[in-house]
């Protein structure tokens, strides 16, 4: 039996503040001559990865191994910290007894491989407001769209409704914690409410709520929570599926493979047959992304040594400075769904009247060296409904449609939208 790793690696030195990132000091040419630090305001759609993040990861790469696959020293060593970067991240979504936490590559993911599990005949109810991400992976299964509320007791309202009228059977709600456009605040605990007591279930997409408050399974009495490393202060590629464990391990796996497979066995038909793990691994299908989910767990970490209260209190600070600044300006409307006083994470979009979005990007970037995400946010019918109108943003959240190799439009802007 293999003895537990000795070495560890030394844990990280805090370099500057404990949530300073790399890249702050970054200087960019401006149009105009000269150049400025770049103010990078997009975090929302990806954030830095905390120097102290960088810092762990670089402490762990000496003892770099492969995970659950070897007896060796650096391979226990690497699959221990991989357990428990899980365990950390368990702690930090509130985890129940039995709870899984599935590493995955993002929110995107996430949510997919959830759809993935969703026993037969489930009903999904979603509001059409949701990103895209928490919008589509559902469309192999029957989908209720609900119409954009205009508060939350109206989010609650329609959900009650909705269920109300839905046939026997499971069901699951998907709903967004935090607005990627609006920043606005769902009201998570009330819809798992109404959704339990209809006897469904319920799914967060945490990817923005989790980088601003604190998110507890346990708390907020979701099922699950899908989240997104890179918008929490991590470096790209790992993600998490986090929440209860009987559907998942019901589920075929998301993918066929080493690592999510018990016992392999020629059958006495000529076949394969396979008994797949009822643990996290049986979705972890291949080598997993150890680095990822150590980063990950690193971040975890820092944010709740920082602590909440703190970081939202100096959240609010600047954002009531952003939203005088942009009330200052006539030309400038705040997007909103549920309207003033709503609660609100530091993320904004606005629309600059008799401006395109993203030839005002483009001018920020480049005349200012500030970086705003402009779009459609892949938000397409909430952006619709807070408009009124189809937005001006040509397609986006994918690669520009070009031959590979091809340099990309002169003058694309960066695409960005929020403050923190
Ligand atoms: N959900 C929300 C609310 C988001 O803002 C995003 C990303 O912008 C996602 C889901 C998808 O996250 P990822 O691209 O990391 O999969």
């Amino acid at each position: 039996a293999a003895s537990a790793p000795e070495t560890s690696p030394a844990p990280a030195k805090k370099a500057g503040g404990p949530l300073s990132v790399l890249g702050r000091d970054v200087r960019v040419p401006l149009v105009t001559g000269g150049e400025v630090t770049y103010a990078a305001l997009d975090y929302a759609a990806s954030a830095p990865a905390l120097q102290r993040v960088w810092d762990d990861v670089a402490a762990y790469a000496p003892y770099y191994g492969s995970v659950h696959r070897g007896a060796g020293h650096l391979s226990q060593l690497s699959t221990e910290l991989f357990e428990q970067s899980r365990r950390t991240v368990a702690e930090f979504l509130g985890c129940r007894e039995g709870d899984q936490v599935v590493f995955t590559r993002a929110t995107t993911d996430s949510l997919n491989l959830l759809s993935a599990a969703l026993p037969q005949g489930t009903r999904v109810f979603v509001f059409e407001t949701e990103h895209h991400a928490a919008l589509l992976p559902w469309r192999t299964h029957d989908v209720t769209y609900l119409d954009a509320p205009r508060s939350p007791e109206a989010a609650v309202a329609t959900l009650e409704a909705a269920l109300h009228g839905a046939p026997a059977g499971p069901k699951l709600v998907c709903v967004t914690g935090a607005s990627n456009v609006t920043g606005e605040v769902w009201p998570v605990r009330e819809l798992a409410r109404a959704a339990h007591r209809h006897g469904a279930r319920l799914v967060l997409d945490a990817a923005q709520l989790a980088p601003h408050r604190p998110v507890s399974l346990a708390e907020l009495e979701a099922d699950w929570v899908a989240l997104s490393g890179h918008k929490l202060y991590a470096p790209f590629g790992a993600g998490v599926l986090a929440g209860r464990t009987d559907w998942l391990v019901q589920a075929e796996p998301y993918l066929a493979g080493g690592g999510a497979s018990r016992r392999v066995a020629r059958g006495a038909d000529g076949g394969v047959e396979v008994e797949w793990h009822t643990t996290a691994a049986r979705h972890e299908a291949g080598s997993p992304n150890v680095i990822g989910a150590y980063a990950l767990a690193a971040a975890c970490r820092a944010l709740t040594e920082a602590g909440f209260d703190g970081l939202v209190a100096r959240e609010e600070e600047l954002l009531a400075r952003l939203r005088a600044g942009l009330a200052d300006v006539p030309e400038v409307r705040v997007l909103s769904l549920f309207g003033e006083g709503a609660d609100q994470v530091g993320v904004v979009s606005f629309v600059v009247e008799g401006w395109n979005g993203s030839h005002f990007a483009a001018a920020l970037s480049a005349e200012y060296g500030i970086g705003v995400r402009d779009g459609l946010f892949c938000a397409h019918p909430l952006l619709r409904t807070l408009l009124g109108r189809e937005g001006d943003a040509p397609g986006e959240c994918g690669a520009p449609e070009a031959a590979p190799g091809s340099p990309s439009p002169a003058g694309e802007a960066p695409a960005l939208n929020a403050v923190r």
